[in-house]
């Protein structure tokens, strides 16, 4: 559904969007990088509002989340497009496509969370979910007004202006935090992103929810035991008990980068527990 987009403003005859750092500035008719926000005659839209591609009960592990309510379900969720452009992306056919989509009003996504048995909540996960804040917006507001026990867990790359931000952080109960590269021309070249933008998203979170960050460990690009050892040394300076989650790369999309060696996984993990509480190894 196409809907008002919030977090723009006049730039002469464009419009300026800053709902993430890209900023784009959007001329007639054109999208800003997201490829879902869309200047339409002077107004800012966004074309993804509740269009929903993939929806899913999984467990709450396999968000990663390991330490919120272990053992639980949540009903997953995401719609398509993404503000990144991360040559592995896991899932690029609705990140990067208009994929095929069913709209669901908040209302309509709220009756579904509430029939299904043992669901704690809703994870906005598989796309970027602030490139549909809109409608993560009201439908989180929407449930936490009217369901204090249902839990609302975003799955991001924490790109994303501190308004828009800290508007929606009072409905969120957890997160997991991107943190792909503590180095900036990685996230420059290989994200079409910025470190800065994601280590700022993390401080203003860490304190206010629960949070988890996962770094996907790309052989050869950000394996080295110095960058694991910043990011874990990082995270320990804001919390060491900040669970950490070192994933394993397998090719995909644009990489094929070989996957990455099975004894630098395990020497990363640790050399991070030397600063973190809580580090755990994914696709291994
Ligand atoms: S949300 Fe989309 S349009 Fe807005 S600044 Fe980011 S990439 Fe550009």
């Amino acid at each position: 559904m196409i809907k008002d987009a919030l977090f723009w403003e006049k730039h002469g005859d464009k419009v300026r969007c800053f709902l993430c750092p890209h900023n784009c500035i959007i001329a007639d008719g054109q999208y800003g990088l997201c490829s879902v926000r869309t200047n339409m005659k002077g107004t800012l839209k966004t074309i993804n509002y509740g269009e929903i591609t993939a929806m899913a009960i999984d467990p709450i592990e396999k968000k990663p989340l390991r330490h919120f309510y272990p053992g639980s379900y949540i009903l997953s969720v995401g719609s398509f497009g993404c503000n990144f452009s991360c040559g592995f992306c896991q899932n690029y056919s609705i990140a990067h496509y208009r994929a095929k989509s069913r709209y669901f009003s908040p209302e309509e996504l709220e009756a579904e969370c509430i029939s299904l048995d043992r669901n704690i909540g809703i994870a906005f996960t598989y796309n970027e979910p602030s490139i549909w804040y809109e409608y993560v917006y009201d439908t989180s507001k929407l449930i936490k007004e009217k369901h204090k026990d249902l839990k609302i867990v975003l799955v991001t790359n924490g790109f994303i202006e501190e308004e828009p931000l800290s508007k929606i952080l009072p409905y969120v109960d957890g997160m997991n935090i991107d943190l792909k590269s503590f180095r900036e021309d990685y996230y420059k070249k290989i994200c079409g992103g910025d470190l800065k933008h994601v280590l700022k998203t993390i401080e203003r979170c860490y304190d206010k929810c629960h949070i988890e960050i996962t770094t996907l460990l790309v052989s050869d690009l950000n394996d080295s035991i110095e960058e694991v050892e910043d990011i874990a040394s990082y995270l320990a300076g804001l919390d060491k008990n900040i669970p950490l989650h070192l994933s394993r790369y397998f090719p995909n999309y644009k990489f094929y980068n070989p996957p990455t060696d099975i004894n630098v996984m395990q020497r990363a993990k640790e050399v991070a527990s030397k600063y973190l509480n809580y580090v755990h190894l994914g696709n291994v």
